[in-house]
């Protein structure tokens, strides 16, 4: 609720939530949908949604002024589809799980609404149904950010049934924030997969001119339902045009921007393929193919949540590392600086990490090191700081991302304890490649 005050202020003017409003202050002028206010925060402070799909907060104040500039556009009609199903095509599942995509702007509540049935979306995106025969289910609604561990393994669970009961494809629609992790768990928990398994999101949602939502899930289902993939991948946009997308393997995929629409990069790695919006695919490197075997697809969902992701800086405390041991902590990934490297030799004892990382390997913890620089290899072989961190068991896990290296140790510590000091930097779902292949340069 707005103060009292505010409250006042919006009568006298007859402003209503939903309605366009400017507000001046001595900062400018500012225009947009004068949204709610959440119970949370102050309440003299205004909430508008500027054209560019931003909210954002401003204090209210005796000198500002606010203006009606029209009333509430008028709430946008439930669509109905307006392509039918085409006969023959391929079936593909469509798994929403929340985020962006698969949302719009609810223009009487001022919030965002999703799309849940299936009607809904191909109401959205009409030319889905001359791509693919869609079997859309909606299996949870949160936003990647409050994705855990438990929700991987639903979605793993559902890809495997769905799968198995016959879709040539699936896709995945989840918030962008988080796709990354969620790409890596499904790779590493996807047995005998033998289709392609395609994660898209959206940076802006379907109500703004320039969302990316529509052309994702158009590459998406023609790299669902048209690919002989047989891997997870990425598919959003490749560049800042509305032409294409890129797909990018589950394992070597990052978020590289926090707006841009082309924000997912393939890292030490080249993309799988290119999929322009008219559903030509062209392939760039190898990939895993759909073979003709009839082998079940099994979902591994267990994951181990006692381990942790490190990112080491100067001034970084073990403390933290002691923390981890005393808690039962069973692996950590250490974000290193540079070819994989910390604080072993430093006079200042406080920040000195090398008798915590020995007690911590003693109590039988599993410790990797990747780099911080994401793009290269760890190399334990070139400074002696880094030899004397291999000699105290920290395992160098080659040119695998940070985040999936989290994701792969979480895996395999609840699925193949034994092993995971052998398998942490082996590959198994394309997160190493034996010789870094990409040009990192023409790739950001
Ligand atoms: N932060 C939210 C998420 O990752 C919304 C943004 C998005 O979907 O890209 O789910």
């Amino acid at each position: 609720m707005y103060s009292v005050k505010l409250g006042e202020e919006f009568k006298k003017h007859g402003i209503a939530i939903g309605d366009r409003i400017s507000i001046t202050d001595s900062k400018g002028t500012n225009e947009g949908m004068l949204m709610p206010r959440p119970d949370v925060g102050e309440s003299d402070i205004i909430i508008i949604k500027r054209d560019d799909g931003y909210n954002i907060g401003i204090k209210y104040s005796k000198s500002t002024k606010i203006k009606k500039v029209s009333g509430k556009p008028a709430a946008a009609p439930d669509k109905k589809p307006s392509a039918k199903q085409q006969k023959g095509l391929p079936k593909v599942t469509l798994l929403y799980t929340g985020g962006t995509i698969g949302s719009r702007l609810d223009y009487v509540s001022g919030g965002v609404k999703a799309l849940t049935k299936a009607e809904e979306l191909l109401a959205e995106v009409p030319e889905l149904s001359g791509i693919v025969e869609l079997d859309v289910k909606q299996i949870m609604s949160v936003f990647s950010e409050d994705m855990t561990h438990a929700e991987w393994k639903k979605i793993a669970e559902e890809v495997a049934e769905a799968v198995n009961n016959g879709s040539k494809g699936v896709i995945i629609t989840h918030g962008t924030d988080t796709m990354h992790y969620t790409a890596s768990a499904l790779s590493f928990m996807l047995h005998n997969l033998n289709v392609p398994v395609v994660l898209t999101g959206a940076q802006r949602s379907s109500d703004r001119g320039s969302s990316d939502a529509f052309m994702n899930l158009i590459c998406a289902a023609y790299a669902a339902g048209h690919s002989d993939i047989a891997e997870v991948v990425i598919c959003m946009h490749a560049d800042s045009s509305d032409n294409e997308c890129v797909l990018i393997r589950g394992t070597k995929a990052r978020k590289m921007h926090t707006s841009r629409r082309d924000a997912f990069k393939a890292v030490n790695n080249s993309a799988i393929a290119y999929v322009s919006r008219k559903g030509e695919i062209k392939y760039m490197s190898a990939y895993k193919k759909h073979e003709d075997v009839k082998e079940k697809t099994v979902a591994k969902s267990s994951f181990e949540p006692k381990v942790e992701l490190l990112y080491l800086h100067p001034n970084s405390s073990p403390d933290v590392l002691d923390f981890l041991v005393s808690k039962g902590y069973k692996g950590v990934i250490l974000a290193g600086t540079g070819l994989g490297h910390m604080s072993i030799n430093t006079k200042h004892s406080e920040y000195n990490w090398k008798d915590s990382l020995k007690k911590a390997i003693d109590s039988g913890m599993v410790i990797g090191m990747t780099s911080q620089c994401l793009y290269g290899r760890v190399n334990p072989r070139v400074y002696s700081t880094a030899r004397e961190l291999a000699d105290l068991g920290i395992i160098y896990c080659e040119d695998m991302l940070p985040e999936t290296a989290y994701v792969k140790l979480g895996f395999l510590l609840a699925n193949n304890r034994e092993e995971a000091e052998k398998l942490l930097a082996k590959n198994i779902a394309g997160e190493i490649t034996a010789r870094t292949e990409a040009d990192w340069t023409s790739d950001i």
